[in-house]
Protein backbone atom coordinates (compact mmCIF):
# COMPACT_ATOMS: atom_id res chain seq x y z
CA UNK A 1 0.00 0.00 0.00
CA UNK A 2 1.11 3.54 -0.88
CA UNK A 3 1.56 5.74 2.13
CA UNK A 4 -1.39 8.50 2.39
CA UNK A 5 -0.41 11.84 1.68
CA UNK A 6 -2.54 13.29 3.87
CA UNK A 7 0.13 12.13 6.69
CA UNK A 8 2.55 14.04 5.90
CA UNK A 9 4.04 16.20 8.79
CA UNK A 10 3.42 20.03 7.96
CA UNK A 11 0.69 19.79 5.65
CA UNK A 12 -0.38 23.17 2.89
CA UNK A 13 -3.01 24.14 5.60
CA UNK A 14 -0.02 24.50 8.27
CA UNK A 15 2.46 25.64 6.10
CA UNK A 16 -0.23 29.00 5.27
CA UNK A 17 -0.74 28.95 9.16
CA UNK A 18 2.95 29.58 9.94
CA UNK A 19 3.09 31.81 6.92
CA UNK A 20 0.11 33.71 8.49
CA UNK A 21 1.62 33.82 11.37
CA UNK A 22 5.22 34.98 10.45
CA UNK A 23 3.37 37.84 8.85
CA UNK A 24 1.52 38.93 11.84
CA UNK A 25 4.80 38.57 13.70
CA UNK A 26 6.60 40.54 11.70
CA UNK A 27 4.00 43.52 11.17
CA UNK A 28 3.52 43.57 15.12
CA UNK A 29 7.51 44.10 15.19
CA UNK A 30 6.88 46.89 13.05
CA UNK A 31 3.96 48.16 14.79
CA UNK A 32 6.44 47.94 17.99
CA UNK A 33 9.32 49.73 16.19
CA UNK A 34 7.24 52.25 15.27
CA UNK A 35 5.87 52.87 18.97
CA UNK A 36 9.29 52.81 19.99
CA UNK A 37 10.64 55.25 17.90
CA UNK A 38 9.26 59.30 18.70
CA UNK A 39 7.57 60.54 15.51
CA UNK A 40 7.74 63.71 16.83
CA UNK A 41 9.40 66.74 15.67
CA UNK A 42 10.46 70.11 16.40
CA UNK A 43 8.71 72.98 14.02
CA UNK A 44 10.37 76.22 14.01
CA UNK A 45 8.67 79.11 13.27
CA UNK A 46 9.22 82.71 12.37
CA UNK A 47 6.31 85.23 12.98
CA UNK A 48 3.89 82.25 12.29
CA UNK A 49 5.91 80.59 9.08
CA UNK A 50 7.55 77.33 9.79
CA UNK A 51 10.98 78.17 8.65
CA UNK A 52 12.63 74.27 9.79
CA UNK A 53 11.35 70.91 11.54
CA UNK A 54 13.91 69.09 13.14
CA UNK A 55 13.44 65.07 14.66
CA UNK A 56 13.27 64.77 18.18
CA UNK A 57 15.20 61.34 17.55
CA UNK A 58 18.31 62.95 15.99
CA UNK A 59 20.66 65.72 17.93
CA UNK A 60 20.88 68.57 15.77
CA UNK A 61 20.98 72.13 15.71
CA UNK A 62 19.75 74.80 13.39
CA UNK A 63 20.98 78.30 13.82
CA UNK A 64 17.89 80.21 13.29
CA UNK A 65 19.58 83.99 11.40
CA UNK A 66 17.44 86.53 11.11
CA UNK A 67 18.16 90.47 11.06
CA UNK A 68 16.71 91.23 13.98
CA UNK A 69 19.54 88.19 15.14
CA UNK A 70 19.94 85.05 16.02
CA UNK A 71 18.92 81.88 18.30
CA UNK A 72 20.34 78.73 18.11
CA UNK A 73 17.80 75.58 18.33
CA UNK A 74 19.74 72.62 20.21
CA UNK A 75 17.97 69.29 19.76
CA UNK A 76 20.02 67.07 21.93
CA UNK A 77 18.41 63.34 23.58
CA UNK A 78 14.73 63.74 22.54
CA UNK A 79 14.98 67.32 24.09
CA UNK A 80 14.60 70.77 22.63
CA UNK A 81 16.21 74.33 23.85
CA UNK A 82 17.22 77.64 22.31
CA UNK A 83 21.06 78.61 22.49
CA UNK A 84 23.63 81.50 21.99
CA UNK A 85 20.40 84.02 21.58
CA UNK A 86 21.06 87.61 21.05
CA UNK A 87 17.71 88.93 21.65
CA UNK A 88 17.64 91.37 24.83
CA UNK A 89 15.18 89.37 27.07
CA UNK A 90 16.79 85.90 26.83
CA UNK A 91 13.88 84.46 28.18
CA UNK A 92 14.05 81.63 25.12
CA UNK A 93 17.79 80.52 25.94
CA UNK A 94 17.09 80.72 29.85
CA UNK A 95 13.87 78.24 28.91
CA UNK A 96 13.97 74.72 30.50
CA UNK A 97 13.82 71.73 27.95
CA UNK A 98 11.72 70.96 26.30
CA UNK A 99 10.36 67.37 24.86
CA UNK A 100 6.11 67.21 24.92
CA UNK A 101 3.63 67.76 22.01
CA UNK A 102 2.32 71.28 22.52
CA UNK A 103 5.46 72.76 24.52
CA UNK A 104 7.10 75.74 23.29
CA UNK A 105 9.62 77.74 23.40
CA UNK A 106 9.09 81.36 22.38
CA UNK A 107 11.39 84.14 21.79
CA UNK A 108 9.20 87.34 21.59
CA UNK A 109 11.83 89.71 20.20
CA UNK A 110 12.61 87.38 17.48
CA UNK A 111 9.04 86.38 16.39
CA UNK A 112 10.59 82.77 16.98
CA UNK A 113 8.47 79.91 17.94
CA UNK A 114 9.46 76.51 18.92
CA UNK A 115 7.07 73.76 19.07
CA UNK A 116 7.32 70.45 19.38
CA UNK A 117 4.83 68.33 17.09
CA UNK A 118 3.47 65.18 16.34
ZN1 LIG B 1 14.85 85.24 22.93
Amino acid sequence: MEPKQEHKLISHADILLIVGILILAVAGLFAWKKLETPGAYVDIMIDGDSVKTLRLDQDASYEVKQQVGVNTVVVQDGSVTVQDADCPDKICEKHRAISQTGETIICLPHKLVVEIKE
